[in-house]
């Protein structure tokens, strides 16, 4: 297992640093400019590069690099530093598990010099999206699987249905036995469900269950966000999601409004589960709005 960090070299912050060294602002500002990659060696050819946004997931041989998602547009040369630090060939592919900026903010850059490939959906959501340009757009689109015979392994490219959105796929890496499941899957914390894009909460659980069942043995897995995990971890993860859902589901039937499920919360092992901007009460308002409204 190898880590590697690429810290951003003389930043806008680290000048301003210098000036106005006193100033309060900056602790701030210097907390956003502290985004480095972090580079692990999963399995096979495999690894994963943790920064800011989503997880990326890479796989780097003979026929060069290709990666899984790109987080946001300033992270490019953080990322691009990172890998070149992995091999010599050249990026050839970039896939997208879905659409947001998190994860597909470098498609712009490397939408340039390599094919982008996603679903349909997420061309269509990139392009009506004022402002994106055309190197973001995937050229490569389908609309429930796809495959990319890259570095002497088949991966393929699988959309479940609706769940984090309506366009997300999961990626396998089928001899690398590594499982990119984008934001199909948050490792130890509550989830973000898009539903203005298409996403469903039953969906989601579905997916998740989905893919549990069929999870070859030993597979790892990268997540959207959060820590590389495995089988136990997206375990913890599906009865973490049927246990904070049913009792949403159960409190609707009996007529409980939106205030009263969010004072009820949810079991105290979860709490430790609210990381970042998905805290206790927007779950369960994600859980709530999406039930109220799925059929
Ligand atoms: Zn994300
Ligand atoms: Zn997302």
């Amino acid at each position: 297992m190898k880590n590697r960090t690429h810290k951003m070299k003389k930043s806008f912050c680290a000048r301003l640093f210098a000036l106005l060294i006193l100033l309060s602002p900056l602790a701030v500002c210097l907390a956003q400019e502290q985004a480095i990659i972090k580079t692990t060696h999963v399995a096979g050819s495999v690894y994963m590069l943790e920064g800011r946004g989503g997880n990326i997931g890479v796989s780097v041989g003979e026929d060069g690099i290709l990666i899984v998602d790109n987080q946001f547009d300033n992270m490019a040369p953080q990322i691009e530093a990172a890998l070149a630090d992995l091999g010599k060939g050249e990026l050839k592919f970039v896939l997208n598990t879905h659409w947001h900026g998190d994860h597909t903010g470098g498609n712009a850059h490397f939408g340039q010099k390599a094919t982008v490939l996603a679903h349909e959906n997420v061309r269509e959501r990139l392009k009506n999206k004022s402002g994106t340009p055309k190197s973001a757009l995937p050229v490569i689109t389908f609309k429930e699987s796809s495959s990319v015979h890259f570095n002497g392994e088949e991966i393929r490219l699988l959309h479940l249905g609706a769940g984090h959105t309506d366009g997300d796929v999961i990626i396998w890496f089928t001899d690398s036995n590594v499982i990119h499941m984008g934001d199909q899957f948050f490792n130890g914390r509550f989830p973000y469900i898009d539903l203005a894009s298409g996403g469903r909460v039953l969906g989601y659980q579905r997916n998740v269950t989905k893919i549990l069942n069929a999870l070859p043995e030993g597979a790892k897995i990268i997540p959207g966000h959060g820590p590389l995990g495995d089988k136990q971890d997206l375990q913890s993860f599906s009865t973490m999601l049927m246990e904070t859902i049913n009792p949403v589901r159960q409190a609707i039937s009996q007529g409980k409004t939106l205030d009263q499920i969010k004072a009820a919360g949810v079991d105290e092992k979860y709490k430790a589960w609210a990381v970042g901007f998905i805290n206790t009460p927007r779950w369960l308002q994600i859980v709530y709005n999406s039930l109220t409204s799925e059929r």
